[in-house]
């Protein structure tokens, strides 16, 4: 079937190339999930049997693999010869007022774990959907959205250094200090800017101690232009990380260099910080975000069902606005699964499929695991140490806690593929699928396996709930 498939290549082009890939996916699929996710991909080019394809964001890839991964590989096989290969590229709408430096144009993923392309010696890790773009503005974000602004238009140059912004769960704090930072680089490409969770720097401290590295460690987090550090209440209890915080976080502020800072509670309310820290968090600006009104959720639904390709009436967004009020990752949450329920059965998104959605979303529990807890349970249960999952090791017990943790992450939190990897090493946001996938075959094969899997989830929402 797949005969000759190289020397075929050449002879047709990306666009042909990706009508037979559709062709086939077409015939696989509901219509309505074909219209959604399929057809608003268009074909790049295609080089070495590798067919790049331009997706609109990362939420797509996401939705793809997560939901079509084996179609797609098998189609590209098909399609493609057995070593053909799939490469996403985001497309970033930008407004072309401002030139685009070349490398920010697209982030290429590769489908493998090779391949991306990175602007410069490092890689940001940020996320192009998080961009003021589309952050809705609203009474509880207001403060907090203009000095985010001003930061990224004159990093290091304010008095709002650090910029501190805490609040609840799913009020936008990552989405702003990330905003901050493509906005940075869209300004100033050349300057260095780096994202990351708190937890994720202590793990890479504690491996820069086992590696004896943490001199280079330091001076790379020292060399940046700004320093992003996602969900800072982490490093509570942990000295050693705070001790070389701190100065890391002095030569920043003395050389005029920007630190944005974000935390579920204000600077005194840190406790089990250092006096120290917290006293340097409070030179700046601390700016709260609340949870949105009424009107701001109405626009904040508008806002992204654009985004989704999902059209509702009015009647149907104040429906959502005035049930869904908590945060806005449910609002979001809701939409995601309006337009995957309705996707998956081929349905019309209609009033009655609206209520049974968000009476799934608003009692669905409203706990808040983190990524590291699986990992401590998981880990204690296979008797692993936890560094070693996040680590290169390949043994076969570590390998085993490292998936289930991924499986159980993707299924207890509402953290993306991107940032489970992230949480594991650094990994690939391909890694954690085939992390799912391997899980749920055993739980297919294994009745003692499932079992497992299964108490270690009731475990872990027992002990956070
Ligand atoms: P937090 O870090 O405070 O828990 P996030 O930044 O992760 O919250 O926000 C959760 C989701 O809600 C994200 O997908 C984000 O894009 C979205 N979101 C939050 N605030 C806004 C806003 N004001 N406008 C648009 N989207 C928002
Ligand atoms: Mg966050």
């Amino acid at each position: 079937m797949i005969t000759s498939a190289e020397s075929l290549q050449s002879e047709r082009d990306a666009k042909d190339i990706w009508k037979e890939c559709l062709g086939i996916i077409k015939e696989n699929i509901p219509f309505i999930t074909y219209n959604t996710w399929f057809l608003p991909i268009k074909p790049f080019e295609v080089e070495n049997n590798v067919l790049k394809i331009y997706v609109p964001n990362t939420f797509f890839i996401e939705w793809i693999e997560e939901h079509y991964n084996t179609l797609i590989n098998k189609t590209i096989s098909q399609v493609l010869g057995t070593g053909g290969k799939l490469v996403y590229v985001i497309l970033e709408e930008k407004e072309p007022v401002e030139p685009v430096p070349e490398t920010k144009k697209a982030n290429v993923f590769s489908s493998e774990t090779t391949n991306s392309i990175k602007p410069k010696d490092f890689e940001s890790f940020l996320n192009p959907r998080y961009i003021f773009e589309n952050f809705i503005k609203g009474e509880g974000n207001q403060l907090a959205r203009a000095a985010a602004y001003a930061v990224s238009e004159n990093p290091g140059q304010t008095s709002f250094n650090p910029l501190f912004i805490y609040g609840g769960v799913g009020l936008g704090k990552t989405h702003l200090i990330q905003a901050i930072g493509n906005k940075i680089l869209d300004r100033y490409p050349d300057k260095r800017v780096i994202y990351l969770p708190s937890d994720v720097f202590t793990v890479e401290f504690v491996e820069a101690i086992q590696n004896n590295t943490v001199n280079e460690f330091s001076n790379f987090y020292k060399s940046m232009d700004a320093l992003i550090i996602d969900d800072i209440q982490f490093l509570v209890g942990k000295e050693k990380t705070q001790d070389l915080f701190f100065h890391i976080f002095n030569t920043l502020h003395q050389t005029g260099k920007q630190i944005i800072l974000s935390s579920d509670k204000s600077p005194k309310d840190l406790k089990g910080l250092s006096e120290r820290l917290i006293s340097r968090f409070l030179w700046g600006l601390q700016a709260d975000v609340q949870p949105p009104d009424f009107e701001t959720r109405v626009a904040i639904l508008i806002n992204k069902s654009e985004t989704y390709g999902i059209k509702l009436s009015n009647e149907i967004f104040e429906y959502i606005a005035a049930n869904i009020t908590s945060n806005i990752r449910e609002l979001e949450g809701c939409l995601i699964k309006l337009l995957a329920n309705s996707s998956l059965s081929s349905k019309e998104i209609d009033f009655e499929l609206v209520k049974k959605t968000v009476k799934e979303v608003s009692t669905s529990k409203q706990i808040n695991i983190s990524i590291d807890f699986i990992t401590k349970v998981v880990c204690e249960f296979f008797n692993v140490e936890e560094n070693k999952v996040r680590e290169k090791n390949r043994r076969k017990e570590v390998v085993l806690a490292r998936q289930v943790a991924m499986y159980l992450a993707k299924q207890l939190t509402k953290s993306s593929l991107k940032t489970i990897g992230l949480h594991f090493g650094g990994r690939d946001h391909s890694t954690v699928i085939h992390a799912q996938s391997c899980v749920e075959q055993m739980i297919k094969d294994d009745r003692k396996f499932e079992d497992i899997v299964i108490s270690l989830k009731n475990k872990i929402e027992l002990s956070v709930s």
